[in-house]
């Protein structure tokens, strides 16, 4: 439990290390699966595209045996790129197919 009372009071993803703004989305990943014993369990809070790119490279198997740290995590060779990748996108980005294609269909 670290609370620190400034205005500058952002957590950052563990993953990317990016900070996670409050308004960009996020979720709560389970070190453990909670279907493999990790209810209740150590729980880090990362970007939710970060948190999707987990799912997308493991199973939970090989979530709850092998990859249930951040350190071993981080030195998958798919999140490594995947890590290099979205250090360079700002923290509200999102998604990994561009957004900003100018449609111009909201006026
Ligand atoms: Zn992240
Ligand atoms: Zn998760």
């Amino acid at each position: 439990m670290s609370y620190s009372h400034t205005s500058f009071d952002v957590p950052t993803c563990p993953l990317c290390q990016r900070p996670i703004p409050k308004d960009v989305p996020q979720s709560l990943h389970h070190l453990i699966p909670k279907l493999k014993g990790g209810k209740g369990g150590p729980t880090v809070l990362l970007h939710h595209i970060c948190h999707k790119e987990i799912h997308a490279t493991f199973s939970e198997v090989e979530l709850a045996q092998v990859y249930y740290t951040i350190d071993s995590l981080k030195g998958h060779p798919r999140l490594e790129k995947f890590i290099k990748w979205i250090a360079k996108r700002p923290p509200e980005f999102n998604s990994r197919v561009p957004s900003k294609r100018k449609k111009n269909r909201r006026r």
